[in-house]
């Protein structure tokens, strides 16, 4: 996502490193062809024309600072400006003071409603609060079960039209008709009735915008009176993107907008451009159709990345999810004495594993995108056979891999479904690491190693 975007503006913003003043040519050609990466990104015209116009008059009128130089002054107004057309400040989701929460999902069929209740649910699972989910796509064939089948997944209740196919039988009331509207309003009574905190409403969608799908959203809006109604919006479609916000803008209102399909190969324009045409914010992002592929937005971190200083901060946020601090020391003390063993960094990489897809990870830290094809390379699949190889050992085995000789080898190769020479792969560079991580972190030390990079 936003690759080629990013990659455009860090070239543009490269140019001008070095220089010790700027002049104003500088700043003119910087901001051209900051213009033309923003709209090969897709992004709509008078968005490009107000933004490059903002950074042009500040670079232009930038106090010279000691801390920072003419080049980095300019990133900085950059990074700050991009920061403001992704909405400034997170915004988070309001609850309301007196549950349950009402929240609904508008956009067009496809734009990813259904999955994004299912991650929402989740979300707000694991936040502490207790979703129901409801039904109202009655439209789309499949779309109640597509929704009982998420909600499953995330573990989280389903209120379906029909009685008899909620999840757990539990979250079923009598509503047999197919009116959208009485079940989204017997879905927030039941969420009354039995304490669930926070309702995510899914609607129908369409091809495309007409009048009946605006009526019928608005319909449930004012039945059920959501304390924030989404705009989902497939990140895909583009320039797109901005009319069918501003159709919805018009016809249903909306208090924020959630991307989906991030990890397509979108440019990024409608994430640069909804959130300046329609003034609503962008709240979360969806990078993928499982549960976990999902976010609240921040517009700071988004704007670090798209200008390839990483996002480290949400790299931060995922591992103290799922970081076990005590095996995490424990791990780095063995590497010092050089005492790792195959069974240690098995444990280490489940627990990166649990934050997410490999490239994912990678992909947040400062220069991937400068790395993007070496990154490719290493996928999770990779990783399942190494996983696999190890877990074709023996606790010995993995406890001492000396011991592992070729007719040992053979037999992990033939268990773990992978060729003789990946196992003997895997064993030779797993002492290869481990000498060099002990010398490095026991001999060098760190102060040594950073000389040592410098
Ligand atoms: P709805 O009609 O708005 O309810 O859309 P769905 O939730 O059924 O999504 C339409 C299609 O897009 C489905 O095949 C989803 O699996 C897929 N999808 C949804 N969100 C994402 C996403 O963030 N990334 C990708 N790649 N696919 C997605």
């Amino acid at each position: 996502m936003f690759d080629s975007l990013s990659d455009r503006l860090t070239g543009a913003l490269k140019d001008l490193r070095g220089k010790g003043r700027l002049s104003d040519a500088d700043i003119d050609r910087t901001c051209r062809e900051i213009r033309l990466a923003l709209l090969e990104a897709d992004v709509s015209l008078p968005v490009v024309r107000a933004f490059i116009a903002r950074i042009k008059e500040r670079a232009k009128g930038a106090e010279v600072s000691a801390a920072l130089n003419p080049a980095q002054t300019v990133v900085k107004i950059v990074n700050e400006e991009l920061i403001g057309i992704l909405g400034g400040e997170t915004r988070r989701v309001r609850f309301a003071k007196n549950p349950p929460t009402v929240i609904m999902l508008a956009g067009l069929q496809g734009a990813g409603k259904t999955t994004l209740a299912g991650k929402l649910g989740n979300w707000l699972k694991q936040q502490g609060h207790t979703p129901l989910l409801v039904a109202c796509d009655l439209q789309r064939p499949g779309a109640v079960s597509q929704l009982q089948i998420v909600g499953e997944r995330a573990g989280v209740q389903v209120f379906a039209p029909h009685p008899g196919t909620s999840i757990g039988g539990e979250g079923t009331l009598g509503v047999t008709s197919g009116d959208p509207v009485s079940v989204a309003k017997a879905g927030v009574d039941e969420a009354k009735a039995k304490h669930y905190d926070v309702v995510v409403i899914d609607t129908a969608g369409r091809l495309g915008i007409d009048a009946e799908l605006m009526k019928q959203a608005s319909d449930i809006r004012d039945a059920t009176s959501p304390d924030e109604v989404l705009f989902v919006v497939d990140a895909m479609i583009g320039q797109d993107a901005v009319s069918t916000a501003e159709a919805f803008a018009d016809g249903v209102g909306f208090t924020g907008v959630v991307l989906t399909k991030l990890d397509g190969d979108a440019r990024g324009g409608a994430a640069l451009s909804v959130r300046e045409v329609t003034g609503q914010p962008i709240m979360f992002a969806s990078s993928g159709e499982k549960l976990e592929d999902f976010d609240v937005f921040h517009p700071d971190r988004m704007a670090s990345r798209i200008l390839g200083m990483g996002d480290v901060l949400s790299l931060i946020e995922q591992a103290e999810q799922h970081w076990d601090a005590e095996q995490a020391e424990a791990a780095a003390a063995k590497i010092t004495q050089g005492e790792l063993t195959l069974e240690d960094f098995l444990e280490q990489m489940l627990m990166i594993r649990k934050m997410g897809p490999i490239g994912n990870i990678l992909g947040m830290l400062p220069g991937a995108g400068q790395m993007k094809d070496a990154l490719s390379q290493v996928d999770d699949k990779q990783l399942d056979r190494v996983q696999a190889i190890i877990r074709g050992m023996t606790p010995a085995e993995r406890d001492n891999p000396k011991i592992i000789n070729a007719s040992r080898r053979l037999r992990i190769a033939n268990g773990s479904g992978v060729t003789v020479s990946e196992v003997n792969q895997l064993v030779d560079r797993f002492y290869e690491a481990r000498k060099m991580m002990a010398q490095m972190s026991g001999r060098m030390g760190m102060g040594a190693m950073n000389r040592k990079s410098n």
